[in-house]
């Protein structure tokens, strides 16, 4: 049996493939001025929308706060980023996408103190998880030093910080070396050491949104303004306009490896959209669940019930429901087997469904070429083997296209987002989510509690 990254969703850092180029140095100024503002969305509109649903979501950003020079701004960021053995940075696109918040919290003069989680220490002091060499590739981005802040609370943290100017930005150490930014109790002891060091909360971490922890949520209770930062903004307002005020028609494509990771998504889609496509390993089990033989197909016994609910709540609505027709099956994952087009329905015993075939692909491509709004999670075919790889560049292809022609696409969760930068190029969609378990509980419908806890507007 191969390995699947079932539920890779929730644990992988997000964008692990990239292009960018870690070593160069990068400008982030010209970036983050376009990022100022997001044009197409009518954000009051959408948001307002989810308020009177009783999600609250009208939140207030950084572009609201009056004059804030000298401030000290404590902003949660989600700098995850990979590091290789010898701790230089694999990827920096989390890095990029906090850049817009960073620079214009500068730019008006603010004490910029970066807050950060790396891994998971899991509550011990361990050095293997520090962020210094984050720091240090941040001055090199930046092209100006990153004071990095040893003691991340208390007095130890007051002195290091005693010094920094308006416009200088510092990073404190890895938060997750304290048990109690992921306690999960009432305590707001560490919140209140936290909210020494600043005179006002920024989120910007919304890949930690889902988090219920000290500085994803319990901070902004208690240091006031509590407000999102650009790219936090950014990711709500682009989740929200896609999920709650689409232009139609409303395409969801629903991939990946596992129905059961994905039933909420694919539950709280399902009223939503007018055509959810399924694709990947999830297909089989509704493939199986209407009768087809799927041979050796991955499939969960356990959620053909669910899968056949699924497609009577997308009749019931209305939502047309589009499986793949045929497939590319083989003997062998690795893709040196024998591998082979067939009818959906009648996959050979010994074979397994891995990829879209060319009819579902060009079934799938006419359905995104004519929706207007796109929502990507999952991909339709076991991508990271080239071999298997044609049906989700397809779909991706098509949402390029699609979205070059006026529509609006946003590509959300791991594998998605590996998939569209390994296999398109992520600046051609109109937002790729930098959260993986955030995007995907979003998605679902949740309140996330990063972003529940800061300033309604
Ligand atoms: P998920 O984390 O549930 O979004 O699943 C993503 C994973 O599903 C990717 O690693 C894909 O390789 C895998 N996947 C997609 N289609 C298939 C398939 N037909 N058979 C096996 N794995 C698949």
């Amino acid at each position: 049996m191969q390995v699947y990254s079932i539920n890779s969703f929730s644990i992988l850092p997000l964008y692990f493939t990239g292009k960018s180029n870690a070593s160069d140095k990068v400008s982030t100024k010209e970036q983050s001025q376009k990022d100022y503002d997001i044009p197409f969305v009518d954000t009051n509109s959408v948001l307002k929308m989810r308020e009177k649903k009783g999600e609250t979501i009208m939140k207030k950003s950084i572009k609201d706060l009056g004059d804030i020079e000298g401030k000290r701004a404590l902003v949660r960021v989600d700098i995850n980023v990979p590091l290789d053995a010898d701790k230089n940075v694999t990827d920096d696109t989390r890095i990029q996408a906090i850049m817009p918040t960073v620079n214009y919290l500068k730019d008006k003069g603010a004490k910029v103190i970066l807050m950060a989680h790396l891994g998971r220490p899991k509550g011990e002091w361990n050095t293997e998880f520090s962020l210094e060499p984050v720091a240090k590739y941040m001055s090199k981005v930046m092209g100006e030093d990153v004071l990095f802040v040893s003691t991340p609370v208390g007095k130890g943290a007051e002195k290091e910080l005693e010094n920094l100017k308006d416009g200088q930005v510092a990073l404190l150490e890895n938060i997750r070396f304290y048990k109690a930014e992921e306690a999960k109790d009432d305590d707001m002891t560490f919140a209140n050491e936290l909210a020494k060091l600043g005179d006002f909360y920024v989120n910007d971490a919304f890949g930690a949104a889902h988090r219920n922890h000290t500085s994803t949520a319990k901070l902004a209770k208690v240091l006031k303004p509590a407000v999102s930062g650009l790219l936090m903004e950014k990711e709500i307002r682009c989740l929200s306009q896609a999920l709650e005020n689409p232009v139609r028609p409303f395409t969801a494509v629903v991939g990946g490896a596992k129905v059961s990771s994905k039933i909420g998504v694919l539950e709280n889609l399902s009223d939503k959209v007018d055509n959810l496509i399924i694709g990947g390993g999830m297909a089989y089990t509704f493939v199986k669940a209407n009768g087809g033989n799927i041979g050796k197909s991955i499939c969960e016994n356990d959620q053909l019930d669910v899968a056949k609910n699924i497609e009577k709540k997308a009749q019931e609505k209305g939502v047309k429901l589009v499986l793949p027709i045929d497939v590319l099956v083989t003997d062998d994952f690795s893709g040196n087997g024998t591998n082979k087009v067939v009818d959906v329905n009648n996959i050979p015993d010994e074979f397994e469904g891995v990829d879209a075939g060319p009819k579902t692909q060009k079934e799938f491509e006419d359905v995104i070429k004519s929706s207007k709004t796109i929502l990507m999670n999952g991909p339709v075919g076991a991508f990271e083997n080239p071999a298997f790889a044609e049906g989700t560049k397809a779909v991706l292809d098509a949402i390029v296209e699609a979205t070059e022609n006026g529509a609006i696409s946003v590509i959300g969760g791991g594998d998605s987002v590996s998939a569209a930068k390994k296999l398109s190029d992520a600046d051609k969609f109109t937002h790729v989510s930098t959260g993986g378990g955030a995007s995907l509980e979003f998605i679902e419908g949740k309140v996330l509690p990063g972003v529940a806890a800061l300033d309604n507007k």
